[in-house]
């Protein structure tokens, strides 16, 4: 195993120039990130394909009139319109043939099904937490639990949130606080655990106005900062500073499978233990979690809330009642939990996680290796293209990452996302805008649904836009909603 030096992990302090050096020396050593188990590197999805989905083909011209007739919105194309869609690789997966058999024993009683206490046990046997409350997905369970641990003026600490989880913070009138280490906001800075908290600023926050802040949450992997693992020691560390303020810790732990691997391949002292004991490990440190299964559940819908709090459980219960449903199918199907209580086994196993991570590497050697700027090291779900370096004649105020995502689409029929500006910018009343931290357009990989020619496809495409890069213009928002306007605005070209 390669060993990463210790460089802020825990300390949040900031790194140096001779700290940069010493990892950039590492991984010109070991640059094969993830070692295969065989002798040979070529990628092996871990599992036969029983049943296709035909993809089709556009020419340019109907992606063009596709563009048009949307507003230059990738939200609003209808998948058919698209050859390989890299939108998201959230409840886009393809569930096993065990998932599937699950499902048909999926127990449809309203109340008390055999399928929940399935799910129940599968869950607590992962997690160790108390209560276990099923959602729709994931955001659904952040709507809860703020609805109900945030009030008006609170503060919510977090490596970074996700956007549904600051739409949700921020909708109860509270402050959505991101406190990722700042080589998290670096994106061409290597560092093994870029969605660690800095713990030092944790620490201040707190002591200024622990009054205000009813929770702290840590996001593994963190999503919108490029998919970036945290460490075993960062989560401790983290923890501490919530002990010693008397703070109750939850994890968005959407994708805790790939950071339990992130972990085992980087940490020292982790490399012998299973992604599963990792994972507990990671659980334990925390009073609850919000989870989406549409990630690591390895499920088409579905998510959970799980706290130990019991005051707090039951009032969560209640509020899920009022609009999700009662607390034994929360909003799913019986064959929904099924189905993720057999993704959460599946989930962990290594053969699945090496050629999950894997895959996602091998698309950002290609990209990068096409002069690329990408966020680096990859990310566990998604390569991250940095497009304020690859077009730097795009303002960020003309939002060059929702360009280069346009561009992808039209040149080979890609659809991305962009993380940038549109997403994250921040609008103030008299209509002026902060840009985001970063401009990003995100190639996430949906899970055991795209197989390595696809991939070498999207490779191919992006690598033809590098030439003309200089020519990209950028876009004007024309009309935009209030919250998470990404998913309706309307551009115009300029
Ligand atoms: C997807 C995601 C969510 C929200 O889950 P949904 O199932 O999409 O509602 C929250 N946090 C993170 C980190 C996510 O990736």
């Amino acid at each position: 195993m390669k060993r990463w030096p210790a460089m802020t992990a825990g300390g949040g302090r900031r790194v140096t120039r001779n700290d940069y050096g010493a990892v950039a020396r590492i991984r010109q050593a070991s640059f094969i990130l993830t070692p295969m188990p065989f002798e040979f590197r070529t990628i092996i999805e871990p599992f036969r394909i029983k049943s296709v989905e035909p993809i089709r083909f556009s020419s340019p011209d109907e992606r063009e009139q596709a563009l048009r007739r949307t507003g230059y919105n990738l939200f609003g194309l209808r998948s058919e319109d698209v050859l390989i869609d890299l939108l998201t690789d959230s409840g886009t997966g393809a569930m096993s043939a065990e998932q599937w058999a699950g499902m048909m024993r999926g127990d449809e009683s309203y109340a008390g099904s055999r399928s929940f206490f399935r799910f129940e046990r599968a869950v607590r046997d992962l997690t160790g937490f108390r209560h276990v409350i099923p959602t729709h997905q994931g955001r659904a369970a952040e709507r809860i639990l703020f609805g109900e641990a945030v009030r008006q003026g609170g503060v919510v600490p977090n490596n970074t949130h996700f956007d549904t989880t600051r739409a949700n913070v921020e909708h109860d009138g509270a402050t959505a606080l991101d406190l990722v280490i700042a080589e998290g906001l670096q994106p061409s800075f290597d560092h093994p655990f870029k969605g660690n908290m800095d713990v030092g600023r944790l620490d201040e926050t707190l002591a200024a106005e622990r009054d205000r802040v009813p929770l702290v949450m840590v996001t593994v992997t963190n999503n919108s900062g490029g998919g970036q693992p945290v460490s075993m020691e960062n989560l401790r560390a983290v923890r501490a500073v919530c002990d010693r303020y008397d703070v109750p810790l939850f994890l968005d732990a959407c994708r805790f499978a790939e950071n339990a691997w992130f972990i085992k391949q980087r940490e020292p002292g982790f490399d012998a233990r299973s992604p599963e004991e990792i994972a507990r490990e990671m659980f334990s440190l925390a009073d609850g979690a919000t989870f989406s299964a549409k990630k690591d559940g390895l499920a088409n819908i579905g998510g959970f809330l799980a706290m130990n709090d019991d005051d707090l459980a039951a009032r969560c219960r209640n509020n899920l009642i009022l609009t999700e449903g009662f607390p034994t199918y929360g909003g799913l199907a019986g064959y929904d939990l099924e189905a993720i209580a057999v993704g959460l086994r599946e989930v962990l196993d290594e053969d699945y996680l090496r050629y999950r991570i894997r895959s996602v590497e091998y698309l950002w050697e290609k990209v990068a290796a096409a002069g690329v700027p990408c966020v680096s090291p990859p990310g566990g779900h998604a390569v991250y293209v940095d497009a304020k370096t690859l077009l730097p004649q795009i303002p960020p105020s003309q939002y060059p990452a929702h360009a280069l995502a346009i561009e992808l689409f039209r040149a080979g029929g890609i659809r991305t996302v962009e993380i940038g500006s549109v997403m994250f910018g921040r609008v103030h009343d008299d209509g002026t805008e902060d840009p985001a931290a970063m401009e990003l357009v995100r190639l996430a990989i949906p899970r055991r649904v795209y197989t390595q020619s696809h991939i070498d496809y999207v490779a191919e495409v992006i690598a033809s836009i590098v030439p003309r890069a200089a020519e990209l213009r950028g876009y004007a928002i024309t009309s935009q909603s209030k919250y998470l306007r990404h998913f309706t605005a309307q551009f115009e070209q300029l």
